[in-house]
């Protein structure tokens, strides 16, 4: 790993000066100047190399520089940059092809966008068309986009800033027993709760007010929490007694990350309209999409679908989704994403938390796993406060730093750390990542009670 301190001092300097960052206070914030990556490692301009235990924002499946995804990019950018989506693309018709031929029950037809957020959009204005219905329903805990639609129903304090109280959104509690909304004690008393609480709303809302219910199959960001056997069945039997549009968010969840392509296929579930984004092709040029039921083309065979972006469908986008999805293919990679949940960061995670009072629980599958870090087991009160910032978010920023220093990148949010590396990281790469955990849950545990 070459070493250029000074073309990474310009680098950070420019974009101090002219970027302005997602999310963020401007003046508060220090961008790491990145110079390369590679596989499950990037690495900075001091030449100081990162184990990538983020997938940068949980896009990177296939890690980081796949040669056959970045030459497919290359020869589609010598073939053909650009073209409009009124137009049959051969990268397009293939990567629709290639993803419809994946997606659960008749999911046939795909509407690109650019990424999660568009998709979230598109398939609340698809749902709300073929219902003739208004309001759409989503969980507390919850992340589905920072746009106007996905943003207000996302169920997290993202949206806080943003919410204009007049979408048409309605927020119900999804399962998650371990900060149970239900004060359950099993997961089957969590699951018929959970269900009876949805159903409920739905009654008490007007079922005929009600276009569409949409969840992360597996929550991401919110916490990874995997949904109970039976609660993801019991939304869809809900949907179809109340003629409500059942949208699963699988931006986060899809393509490997859970060990399967898509995380419905855990629980043989078919929604009738499935976001998808990030892994679909690793985000190496944005795209996203919604895959459509027969039944919801059917919606718009003869009257026209009211929206459209210019680069939907981007051939160099949908160029590097065929070779990420064939290269997924033949090299096993969803398969080594559930191999390495099983037998390398199930066992290894569990294994941390029986060491260190700061976990409170392990959760996830496949390369998709959630650390809940607590100040007291007994109480579950977690290592810092919901929605900490400050001072009172100094313990999760300690161990976000010592994690840092030890060349191991972390996804951090709120009192949690989520191990979410790429599909393809070996089981050598993930050894090392959970000794370097091991060392920074230390730190951790320095703020328990
Ligand atoms: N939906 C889910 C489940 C996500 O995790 C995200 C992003 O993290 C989005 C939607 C929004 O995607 P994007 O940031 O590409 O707009």
């Amino acid at each position: 790993t070459p070493s250029d301190p000074a073309l990474g001092a310009a680098v950070k300097a420019a974009d101090r000066a002219h970027v302005f960052h997602s999310w963020s206070a401007q003046g508060l914030i220090d961008p790491l100047a990145v110079a390369g990556a590679e596989g499950s490692y990037f690495w900075d301009f001091d030449g100081k190399r990162y184990l990538d235990f983020s997938s940068q924002l949980v896009n990177t499946n296939i890690g980081h520089q796949h040669p056959k995804v970045v030459a497919a990019i290359q020869e589609q950018a010598a073939r053909l940059c650009t073209f409009a989506p009124g137009f049959a693309v051969e990268a397009r018709s293939e990567a629709a092809r290639l993803i419809a031929e994946r997606t659960p029950g008749d999911l046939n037809r795909v509407f690109f966008t650019n990424g999660g957020a568009e998709a979230v959009e598109n398939a609340v204005r698809m749902a709300r068309l073929h219902t003739g219905r208004p309001k759409v329903l989503s969980a507390y805990r919850s992340y589905h986009g920072a746009t106007a639609a996905a943003i207000h129903l996302t169920g997290d304090p993202r949206r806080w800033p943003s919410d204009s109280g007049a979408a048409g959104v309605v927020h119900f509690w999804a399962p998650f027993l371990y900060r149970s909304p239900f004060h359950a004690e099993t997961e089957e008393q969590e699951c018929e709760r959970a269900l009876r609480h949805l159903e409920d709303t739905i009654v008490f809302e007007g079922p005929a007010t009600v276009a569409a219910i949409i969840l992360e199959t597996v929550p991401g960001t919110a916490g990874i929490m995997v949904p109970p056997p039976g609660y993801l069945a019991g939304v869809r039997a809900i949907c179809d007694r109340y003629g409500i549009v059942f949208v699963l968010d699988e931006v986060m969840a899809g393509f490997g990350r859970t060990g399967r392509w898509f995380a419905a296929d855990h629980w043989d579930v078919v929604p009738d309209l499935m976001t998808f984004a990030k892994g679909v092709n690793s985000g190496y040029v944005p795209l996203g999409g919604v895959a459509i039921s027969d039944e919801i083309a059917a919606t718009f065979e003869k009257r026209p679908y009211p929206g459209g972006l210019t680069y939907s469908g981007h051939p160099l986008a949908c160029a590097s989704a065929v070779a990420t999805i064939n290269a997924m293919a033949e090299e096993g990679i969803v398969e080594n994403a559930a191999r390495i949940g099983e037998e390398v960061l199930g066992p290894g995670l569990r294994e941390l938390a029986e060491r260190h009072p700061s976990v409170g629980e392990v959760r996830g599958t496949g390369v998709f796993w959630a650390l809940e870090l607590v100040r007291d087991r007994e109480t579950r009160e977690p290592l810092v406060p919901y929605n900490a910032t400050g001072g009172d978010n100094a313990p999760m920023a300690a161990f976000t730093a010592a994690c840092r220093a030890s060349g191991l990148w972390p996804f951090v949010n709120m009192n949690r750390t989520h191990v979410v590396p790429p599909c393809t990281i070996s089981d050598s790469e993930a050894k090392d990542g959970l000794a370097l955990l091991d060392e920074a849950l230390t730190v951790a545990d320095r703020h328990t009670a």
